[in-house]
């Protein structure tokens, strides 16, 4: 892939692509965002890019920093991945902090890729921080995260960071007739992804994506006429409780837009008579509640609490 290939290119991607051009290059630098925006694959191009020996357009794709790119296995690229671990470790910095001395093999650079760099223990970052503060001419550091909040103020004031860019339903939409998805399939991923086009792919390629939706949207509309068969259900459903949250919040978000009279921003645009008949039976300020009471479920969630009581508070607001 190439820089053109990027989808919604920012004046900082493209000033990035300059700076390859030159010897200014960034030492080091902070892709972020969230998973499925497309991080690892503008990092992917960057970095080929920074291998490219070639004296045109980079990357070339045929010169051997290319080729060796594309085997996955360039001798001056070392990656970091917390693999199964929960977080990254101070000891895999450290192994990658040694291997900065040694200047690069086959090409003019060498980069270092931390994956899920939100991750790293307060021991890694410092042991990183003592190379991001004093890196090699010919080192790039390159920290992939989700969110910068969790690093160290000293590395995210030491590094240029690139925020990905967020995409328009529209711009998805155009992106995945590009790959052979269009229709409700696509829409509904589109206006699903918030953004993100791996999100929406996964969405609009998962042939059971919208059985599964129906099926606990099903749930919530079971429960305006009977709560216990509706509870019930839902107890069948625990193991899906997350995404059973996902789509109970993306309907009654669409609710409120529908009496709003917001209908383009709709996410579940094939429900649109379920919408609107929801929307009827409810004033805005109870549909705000009961959503006020799944975005709580959902923090309920996160802090780990039990799935029966999520769900029991849950069915006193619906
Ligand atoms: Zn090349």
């Amino acid at each position: 892939m190439r820089f053109d290939d990027i989808i919604c290119s920012n004046a900082q991607i493209r000033g990035l692509e300059r700076s390859i051009y030159t010897d200014k290059v960034i030492q080091s630098l902070i892709f972020e965002g969230q998973p499925g925006t497309g991080k690892k694959t503008i990092a992917n191009i960057y970095i080929n890019a920074l291998m490219c020996i070639s004296e045109k357009e980079k990357p070339c794709g045929v010169c051997s920093g290319c080729r060796l790119f594309s085997s996955g296995n360039h001798p001056d690229i070392f990656e970091i991945d917390k693999g199964r671990k929960k977080s990254v470790g101070v000891e895999e910095i450290k192994n990658l902090v040694r291997q900065a001395v040694i200047r690069p093999n086959e090409s003019n650079r060498k980069v270092f890729l931390i994956h899920d760099a939100h991750l790293m223990t307060a021991q890694a970052q410092n042991a990183l921080l003592k190379l991001i503060e004093e890196p090699p001419k010919y080192l790039s550091i390159i920290l992939l995260c989700e969110n910068i909040r969790p690093l160290l103020e000293t590395i995210i004031s030491r590094c240029t960071i690139i925020p990905m860019p967020y995409l328009s339903v529209n711009s998805i939409i155009s992106a995945l007739s590009k790959k052979g998805i269009s229709g409700t399939s696509a829409e509904i991923a589109a206006q699903s992804a918030n953004g993100s086009m791996g999100k929406a792919e996964a969405i609009a390629t998962d042939a059971e994506y919208l059985k599964r939706r129906d099926e606990l949207l099903e749930i919530l509309l079971t429960a305006q006429n009977s709560k216990t068969e509706a509870y019930s259900r839902a107890t069948e459903k625990k193991d899906k409780l997350s995404d059973m949250i996902m789509h109970w919040q993306s309907f009654i978000r669409d609710a409120i837009l529908f009496k709003g009279g917001e209908i383009d921003n709709i996410e579940n645009v094939d429900k649109i008579i379920k919408i609107e008949k929801y929307a009827d039976k409810f004033s805005r300020d109870e549909l705000i509640s009961q959503l006020e009471a799944v975005c709580d479920a959902e923090k309920r969630m996160y802090y780990n609490a039990q799935s029966t009581m999520i769900l029991d508070n849950l069915m006193a607001v619906i």
